[in-house]
């Protein structure tokens, strides 16, 4: 009767009772130096959106601030334990995308839950990325060398994040069909399925898909009257990266438009430059949209 009394007054203490009852062992552990029984406060804080490969950001308060604890684990999902030990921050990197449930456990006594979503990184992190400029700046390269008076061709690839190495990863560029004349001022690429690696869990690293990349080509060896086009995505490729199944961002290398006076407005003419001003055009959706697990 009177242990049943004892525990009564730990309950009330506790903010989660259950838990409480479950931490038989944990009596010991919370007792003061007057030797009052309390039990401590865990509070998790940690930004609620990162970015894929960026820390975690976890901080664990405990209260009373003397508390001295032996186990501090991070939690994700009620079953992934992202790192256990002493220390009350984590800034592991995410190695995964999605709406992960956090909670951390001190000497087993749980904290509140947050939810922190993990997000594809955005076009504009993709493209400073210093691997990814590269490999646009090659593909660029590529397509001007390879454009020629008997035809040219766009180069492209799928630009992904790889956990496993925490860097970007570039897929080899591949070549579009080669294209003739000033008939078709716009050449193609075809976007197949990029061939991502998805790990099964949060704490595995993966390769994912985070964005596409393609190239137009120089009109420099058409006629300039004959070849004008406009400059930037084309609505085909507006249309196949959003409102595919894909729902990521694109890239394009593209010329920067001028004058045309005969056309009456801005955009490429035949016969310009090969090595005119170019960059890089972001379109459709600003990021890969988050998955629900
Ligand atoms: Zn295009």
């Amino acid at each position: 009767m009177k242990k049943a009394v004892k525990i009564l007054v730990i309950v009330t203490m506790c903010s989660n009772i259950a838990h409480a009852f479950a931490q038989a062992s944990m009596e010991e552990q919370v007792t003061d130096t007057d030797g009052n029984r309390f039990c401590p406060t865990i509070v998790l804080t940690g930004p609620l959106h990162i970015d894929l490969m960026d820390g975690y950001g976890l901080n664990v308060s405990i209260t009373p601030a003397n508390y001295s604890c032996s186990s501090v684990e991070f939690i994700i999902n009620d079953r992934y334990t992202l790192q256990k030990g002493i220390s009350t921050s984590c800034n592991l990197q995410a190695k995964k995308a999605g709406r992960w449930r956090i909670q951390a456990m001190v000497d087993g006594i749980p904290s509140n839950t947050i939810i922190v979503e993990v997000l594809y990184p955005d076009v504009n992190a993709i493209m400073n990325n210093p691997a990814v400029a590269s490999a646009m700046n090659a593909a660029w390269s590529a397509t001007k060398l390879a454009a020629s008076a008997s035809g040219r061709a766009e180069y492209g690839f799928w630009i992904f994040v790889n956990t496993a190495t925490m860097s970007y990863e570039c897929a080899p560029a591949q070549a579009g069909r080669m294209v003739r004349g000033s008939t078709e001022t716009h050449a193609s690429i075809t976007i197949r399925i990029p061939g991502e690696q998805p790990s099964i869990s949060p704490l595995q690293g993966g390769k994912y898909a985070v964005a596409h990349f393609h190239t137009h080509t120089p009109l420099t060896y058409c006629r300039p009257v004959a070849a004008f086009r406009g400059i930037g995505p084309s609505t085909a490729d507006n249309t196949v990266l959003t409102s595919s199944s894909y729902r990521m961002p694109g890239l394009v290398y593209d010329y920067i438009a001028v004058w045309d006076s005969f056309w009456g407005e801005f955009g490429l003419t035949g016969g310009h430059n090969l090595h005119a001003s170019a960059q890089v055009y972001t379109f459709g959706v600003d990021r890969r949209a988050t998955p629900w697990y």
